[in-house]
């Protein structure tokens, strides 16, 4: 296999997690079968680019209906106070968005007086099935199209692309589109999840068959180039669950391959290291699953997403767990993709007499939903995280089970 990012060959290690569903297509008939994806990740020997080996396609990516992902927002003030302070952009710059998720930070620049924005439609990439979003608009952010988009608008002083660079399969392709829609001398806004903090604490819900690239500050540094743009500062957002990682970079020439950083050399093997964690992780968590069973009771999960999917799937662990807690009301009655596991209220929680609840949400939003299902914990129900980077997590031995 070859680097998505510099062609160069991919290290021997892998980390490889197995065929799985994916993880938006809920189960209506949980003894139907489901299609499935294969899910491995490689390490560039040259570039250090944690990958997928093989990314998978967009259009088993189209989920049943459109769900906006929520995106972490408390850094982005900050964020546009630091480019308007550093860069020179006036009242006729130009300000740019690719997706919806960069709606709040044009929302920001035209409040501090930055009067001509736009952003791209979905009819822009040529998308009419109004269930598809971020996984198709990757792919047909080609140099062409994105050309015809530059000119019906106009080419940006400084373009926003939030959480998208990260689900790119042919990430040249896509940088080289964003060239494109960014003036000669331009800027360019990207902004992507963390990856050090997963891969350093040897967290496996980390993989998702929507991302293709699974970076850090040092090997991040890679994106710009293939598109002509030059890196001029990146900057780590610390939040409780993955960083963001925000980096600004300018269009100063024409496509290029990437020099690797002594700093993203100095990361090759860190996915050897992640990938022989993975085995004696999934027995750990197995035998820690089990003795909470016998000892307090009965298991359930909470929140019927990507993440509660990777744990349960890849961990193998479904047959541990009750039931997933969620209060969507359209996923409650279906089944968490991969495993037959009912998706029902969070007052099951209570009527279910589960002992234990893992949360598999955002780390931000653990305590607003213990804080709603105070009843779960006054009854002596107890609340774990999923995550390792939690402090109420499963795996971290200290805490009282
Ligand atoms: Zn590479």
């Amino acid at each position: 296999m070859r680097c998505l990012i510099c062609e160069d060959k991919l290290l021997d290690d892998t980390l490889d997690v197995g065929e799985h569903p994916v993880s938006s297509f809920l189960r209506d008939d949980p003894t139907a079968p489901e299609a499935r994806v294969a899910l491995a990740l490689g390490q560039c020997g040259r570039c250090g680019v944690i990958q997928l080996r093989q990314p998978v396609s967009y259009e088993k990516l189209v989920p049943p209906a459109f769900i906006a992902a929520r995106e972490p927002e408390e850094h982005l003030d900050e964020v546009v106070e630091k480019i308007l302070e550093t860069f020179e952009l006036g009242p006729e710059s130009i300000v740019a968005g690719l997706t919806y998720k960069d709606d709040t930070t044009l929302e920001r620049f035209e409040r501090k007086g930055v009067k001509r924005t736009w952003r791209a439609h979905l009819s822009d990439f040529e998308i009419d099935n109004p269930a598809a979003n971020i996984e198709t608009v990757q792919i047909r952010t080609t140099p062409e199209r994105m050309a015809a988009v530059a000119a019906k608008y106009g080419q940006a002083d400084l373009l926003i692309v939030r959480h998208i660079s990260e689900h790119t399969e042919d990430p040249a392709a896509f940088m080289q589109g964003l060239a494109a829609l960014v003036k000669p001398g331009g800027l360019l806004m990207l902004e992507i999840p963390d990856c050090t903090k997963n891969l350093t604490l040897r967290d496996y819900c980390m993989i998702w068959e929507e991302h293709s690239l699974y970076l850090t500050p040092a090997t991040y540094e890679m994106l710009p180039p293939l598109g002509g743009f030059e890196s001029q500062y990146i900057d780590v957002h610390p939040l409780p669950f993955e960083n963001c990682l925000v980096q600004i970079a300018r269009k100063t020439g024409a496509p290029r391959t990437p020099t690797p950083s002594d700093a993203a050399a100095s990361e090759i093997g860190l996915l050897g290291d992640y990938a022989r964690g993975f085995a004696p992780a999934c027995a750990d968590l197995r035998r820690q699953l089990e003795s909470m069973r016998e000892k307090h009771g009965k298991i359930a999960l909470f929140g019927a997403g990507h993440l509660a999917c990777a744990f349960v799937n890849f961990m193998g662990v479904a047959d541990l767990i009750e039931f997933v807690a969620d209060d969507t009301p359209e996923k409650q009655g279906r089944y968490l993709p991969g495993s037959d596991l009912l998706i029902a209220p969070s007052s099951n929680l209570l009527t279910e007499g589960i002992a234990v609840c893992l949360l598999a949400l955002s780390i931000s939003n653990e305590d607003k939903v213990i804080a709603r299902n105070q009843a779960f914990v006054d009854a002596g129900g107890r609340f774990l995280s999923i995550f390792r980077a939690s402090t109420r997590s499963i795996f971290d031995a200290d805490y009282p089970t």
